[in-house]
């Protein structure tokens, strides 16, 4: 049976004091065999945060990274930097990372391969524009990212990658996509890694949903066939609503 993995993305929001607060109310955090929490936090609070979760059922994430090694890159940050202080995951190609900095899919591609080169599970964000539903070109779209995004990779990691499906339009609008066309495209991504992995794999990989997950709403999506979890932002902002994400994933699993 595949886990769900609740992540929190919280953008660029926080100061140290409120971040490692919302990691102390995380204390008594129980998640079950078959989910795992994660925390996305912004770059200068991760070393902080990876200590004070020491013990505590949560990960600490990245939210971007570069896909070099080393070099001079004024301003980013590696994989080996993030594993050399204990990060386990990172974001990959959030909408608003290709909307507002440039990634593309083959740069997406490329820190997918680095990331997993250094021991670090991506979260690969893919979704369309609300034109593009409209347009009913959501699905190819869709695959086109999927395939880029994991292109040379291997079977087995495919199988460890975690796949967030964000459709733009429902990202910080409140506006959620229903359960059922959520489910829609996450088992559409399913058949895309079948096309061009196995069948294994595709039963294998996480796929979350994300746009305006709430506690509210959380249940519903979590009960879908092929929805694995959820990638939240608003609503993982406070430790008590996180909490409750949290909660429902285990009640899922
Ligand atoms: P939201 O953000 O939950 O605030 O819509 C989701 C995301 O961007 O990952």
């Amino acid at each position: 049976m595949r886990k769900k993995i609740i992540a929190g993305n919280w953008k660029m929001h926080k100061t140290i004091k409120e971040a490692e607060q919302f990691i102390e109310a995380l204390n008594d955090l129980k998640t079950n065999p078959n989910t795992e929490a994660i925390v996305c936090a912004p770059f200068v609070y991760l070393q902080s945060l990876v200590e004070k979760t020491e013990g505590l059922e949560v990960s600490i994430a990245a939210q971007t990274m570069h896909f070099e090694n080393e070099g001079a890159f004024t301003g980013e940050v590696s994989a080996p930097m993030l594993r050399d202080i204990g990060v386990s995951h990172v974001i990959i190609g959030h909408s608003e990372r290709r909307q507002y900095f440039n990634e593309t899919n083959e740069s997406v591609n490329k820190k997918v391969l680095t990331a997993f080169a250094h021991n670090l599970i991506p979260i690969i964000c893919v979704g369309e524009s609300l034109q593009q539903r409209e347009a009913d070109e959501t699905l190819t779209h869709i695959e086109s990212q999927v395939k880029v995004a994991l292109s040379d990779l291997t079977e087995e990691q495919v199988s460890k990658a975690i796949i967030a499906y964000e459709p733009i339009w429902a990202i910080g609008t409140g506006k959620t996509a229903s359960s059922a066309d959520a489910n829609e495209v996450c088992t559409h991504i399913r058949e895309v890694i079948k096309k061009y992995f196995s069948e294994d794999v595709a039963n294998k990989v996480t796929i979350q949903y994300g746009g305006s997950v709430k506690p509210e709403n959380i249940e519903e999506l979590l009960s879908m066939s092929d929805i694995d979890g959820a990638l939240v932002g608003g609503a993982s902002l406070e430790a008590e609503s996180f909490k409750k994400l949290v909660e429902a994933g285990n009640n899922a699993s």
